[in-house]
């Protein structure tokens, strides 16, 4: 059975939506196209999973909108081979598209809740992504370092250097800076940030709770 979108689908929709979009990496593209969001949404949301906008995941937090995570990867620019970190599973969508385009992926969730429920989602969808929990500003360090790091998150005011540290020579960091929810898409690479584009995002919150 392939898991390709066909032209039908909500998903092959949001391929073509995303292209119109700017999206322009191929990879990034095929691989929404390959990973089921409605899995990744709240029960009774499924019918929404692919339109335009974040969605409510429980526990306070939201699965990005699917512009955001094809942007924050594509942004990324990194090879088929890189190692990733994400900062932020939530669902866990995020990763498992950033799965089907690089060669290792590790994603940390604060929320206990959250991560466990995306580990038991991605062991099935997407088996070789690494789940931690913690705080995912130094929590996925032992694995670095890394040629990306997406953060889904806000930063406030600044990207942690923390992060910075764990980037490989040449690595790109993709990362919401603000004051509270809204705020710039930044990407970070050898020295250099730009901004990407206007965005808001939950907040980044430093430690875990308990
Ligand atoms: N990438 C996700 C988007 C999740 S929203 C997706 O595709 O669904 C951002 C998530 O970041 C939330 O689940 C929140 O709990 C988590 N978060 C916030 N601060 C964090 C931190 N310091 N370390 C790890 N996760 C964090």
């Amino acid at each position: 059975m392939s898991d390709a979108a066909d032209a039908t689908t909500p998903r092959a929709d949001l391929v073509a939506r995303l292209r119109t979009q700017g999206i322009t990496d191929g990879r990034v593209l095929d691989a929404v196209g390959r990973v089921p969001r409605e899995r990744f949404v709240a029960t009774g949301d499924e019918s929404r999973a692919h339109d335009d906008t974040a969605l409510a995941i429980g526990r306070g937090q939201t699965i990005s909108s699917p512009w955001i995570v094809a942007a924050s990867i594509d942004a990324l620019q990194v090879g088929p081979d890189a190692r990733v970190l994400e900062v932020g599973t939530g669902s866990g969508y995020a990763a498992a598209v950033l799965a089907k385009c690089v060669g290792e992926v590790v994603t940390v969730e604060r929320d206990a809740v959250l991560a466990e429920d995306a580990r038991d989602l991605l062991r099935d969808l997407s088996p070789g992504v690494r789940v931690l929990t913690g705080d995912g500003v130094t929590a996925g360090a032992g694995f670095g370092p890394f040629d990306g790091i997406v953060v889904t998150a806000m930063a406030y005011r600044e990207i942690p250097p923390e992060l910075i540290e764990q980037l490989a020579p040449g690595g790109s960091l993709v990362c919401p800076v603000g004051d509270d929810r809204s705020g710039s898409l930044v990407r970070y690479r050898d020295g250099e940030t730009v901004d990407l584009a206007p965005v808001s995002f939950v907040p980044l919150v430093r430690g875990t709770d308990g």
